[in-house]
């Protein structure tokens, strides 16, 4: 089975890691099976977020028991130290452990430096003394914070969406972790739905020996998918290769990447997923979009308070609020 050493941290990942997001969706005792079955067939890395609702929990009552034989990272949203505290314990708690693999911080706006006013990189350097925590990580979706993550020097680890949907500056943030001997960790490496084939999506990621992926994970059989890539990992093939050609070119131009950059909305619209609702309805199972969450989620749109921030933001210079009304308009014909 394949495996990954995450940088300067020396932990030994497998190639498939479980992320964990979507379990919050299922109930406890399916996310345990999820959980155990994963594991006893070779996955051996856990990513969480105290922001994922119940999932520590569940990944916490799946392997209190063998607690020494898994890595685990979950991730604060924190803005100051008190809440990050506060973030720590609970995640310990959750995760029925008295200590973290790697604490990230999810997706902050800036990256948190020792001595900066939110206190956060300080109170990471103290979790890590006081042994809560092993390695200290960052998430982000932000081309800027990740590069000034790296070349800071501070963090053992980064979290970003790679796939092969991604550009020539992913793969320099890819390169330069590398160069840097920092863990990368993919996330989104189905771009979020986008690429349904996960054999080419695996393959592509297999180029990349220092790249950790992490799957989100809710059924059975996309778990058995990702297990049998253990045994009979698929090779880059020339179809494959074509077959990438063909999705980034069909998923080229007014296309939206999911990257999220563009967010916090300040009318709550979820725009990384909301502004390409027309291509995950076509390429991904549509039933999974169609829920009355979902259609809370689209209704947002209608309170667009056309701002522009999310414009202004866009890497890809999208005019979001006008692919939003698009989409939106597309989506009731789905209903
Ligand atoms: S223009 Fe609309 S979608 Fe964009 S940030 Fe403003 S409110 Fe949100
Ligand atoms: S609109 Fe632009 S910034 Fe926002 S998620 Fe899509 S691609 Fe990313």
């Amino acid at each position: 089975m394949k495996t990954v050493k995450l940088g300067k941290t020396g932990l030994i990942v497998s190639k498939n890691g479980f992320g964990a997001l979507p379990i919050q969706r299922i109930s406890k005792k399916n996310a345990v099976y999820l959980l155990q079955k994963a594991f006893y067939n070779g996955i051996n890395y856990f990513d969480t977020a105290r922001a994922y609702s119940d999932s520590e929990e569940k990944i916490g009552a799946a392997f209190s028991y063998i607690r020494d034989k898994i890595i685990i990272s979950t991730k604060t949203a924190a803005q100051n130290a008190d809440e990050f505290w506060k973030d720590l314990e609970q995640s310990l708690k959750n995760l029925q452990t008295n200590y973290i693999d790697i604490y990230q911080f999810h997706n902050p706006s800036f990256c948190p430096k020792p001595g900066d006013k939110s206190g956060l990189y300080d109170a990471m350097l103290e979790a890590k003394k006081q042994g809560k925590i092993r390695f200290i990580g960052i998430t982000n979706h932000r081309m800027t914070v990740a590069k000034e993550a790296i070349s800071s020097k501070l963090y053992d680890t980064l979290q970003f969406p790679f796939s092969y949907l991604g550009g020539e500056s992913d793969i320099e943030i890819v390169n330069l972790c590398k160069e840097n001997n920092m863990g990368f960790i993919a996330m989104k490496a189905l771009s979020g739905g986008l690429i349904t084939d996960s054999a080419a999506a695996y393959a592509y990621l297999s180029q990349f020996n220092h790249v950790a992926p992490i799957w989100g994970i809710q059924r059975e059989n996309e778990l058995d998918e990702f297990l049998s890539y253990n045994d009979n990992p698929p090779i880059f093939t020339d179809n494959m290769k074509k077959q990438i050609e063909h999705d980034r070119k069909e998923l080229s131009g007014d296309f939206c990447r999911g990257c999220g950059y563009c967010m916090p909305c300040p009318a709550g619209i979820q725009i990384n997923d909301c502004a390409r609702m027309s291509l995950l309805l076509r390429r991904a199972p549509k039933d999974d979009y169609l829920t009355k969450e979902w259609q809370e989620e689209m209704k947002k749109i209608e309170g667009c308070l056309h701002c522009n921030n999310c414009m202004s933001k866009c890497p890809y210079k999208l005019n979001t609020p006008e692919l939003l009304k698009k989409n939106y308009e597309d989506y009731k014909t789905f209903l």
